[in-house]
């Protein structure tokens, strides 16, 4: 008896093909929206989102909209992770420090578009589920920490840009510290409920501040961010 090839191993699991089409969707829905640089809309386009949210929304994954993922946190909605990325600047050879890992899905897009990404994440019981997401999309340049991200990561410092995925009450002076010349730190700042998306530029002792508009985030909690 002669074996035949049986079908290709695509679908949900692997992020192959079962999903392109919805995934290219929202690439063409986020420049709709003004997305502009091509790496991040790349970057969208090759990540399965799908792998990063619980099985019981896997049918919403690629509708532009945040949904939640347990420990009653959040995956952003995909349009904000693209600004934040695209106000990052991100040249794919930077070091790029990530505060609230949360599903993992904005780590998974971080590690397309620099070569290190060092991800910080305060609730430990979410770890475990980004990490094996990240695994399956063969993603192997990404360190994970639990603990204090308002804190940064200064073991590792200075990063080229720094991406806080949780809303501050004010800009995190010790995030700040750990910026390199030029590079950018990209932070809700506001109060709990509503927030200003701003793009802080370090230049030498100076920072120049630019505001991406409103957006609505979980609260960062720490020491540099809310009591919890
Ligand atoms: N970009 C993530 C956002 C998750 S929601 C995603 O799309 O999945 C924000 C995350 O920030 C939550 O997981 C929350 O636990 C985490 N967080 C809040 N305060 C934090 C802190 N001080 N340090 C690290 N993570 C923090």
């Amino acid at each position: 008896m002669v074996a035949r090839p049986g079908p290709a191993v695509t679908g949900a699991s692997s992020g192959g093909t079962e999903y392109r089409g919805a995934r290219r969707r929202l690439v063409e829905v986020l420049q709709e929206k003004g997305i502009r640089d091509l790496a991040v809309l790349r970057a969208v386009d090759e990540v399965p989102r799908h792998l990063f949210v619980p099985t019981g929304v896997v049918h919403r994954a690629y509708e532009d909209a945040p949904l939640p993922i347990g420990s009653g946190q959040t995956i952003s909605q995909p349009f904000i992770h693209a600004r934040s990325l695209e106000a990052a600047c991100l040249t794919g050879r930077g070091k790029v420090l990530e505060i609230g890992t949360g599903s993992g899905y904005q780590t998974a897009l971080l590690a397309h578009l620099a070569a290190q990404v060092f991800s910080v994440e305060r609730v430990g019981g979410l770890l475990p589920s980004a990490r094996e997401a990240l695994a399956r999309c063969g993603v192997t340049n990404v360190s994970f920490l639990q603990g204090d991200g308002t804190l940064g990561w200064s073991q590792y410092a200075p990063f080229d840009a720094i991406i806080v995925g949780a809303g501050a009450p004010d800009v995190p002076a010790p995030l700040v510290a750990q910026l390199a010349e030029g590079g950018r730190l990209v932070v809700p700042v506001g109060d709990r409920e509503e927030q200003q998306l701003l793009c802080v530029t370090r230049r030498g002792a100076e920072t120049v501040t630019e505001d991406l508009g409103a957006v609505r985030f979980v609260p960062l909690i720490g020491a540099a961010g809310w009591a919890s």
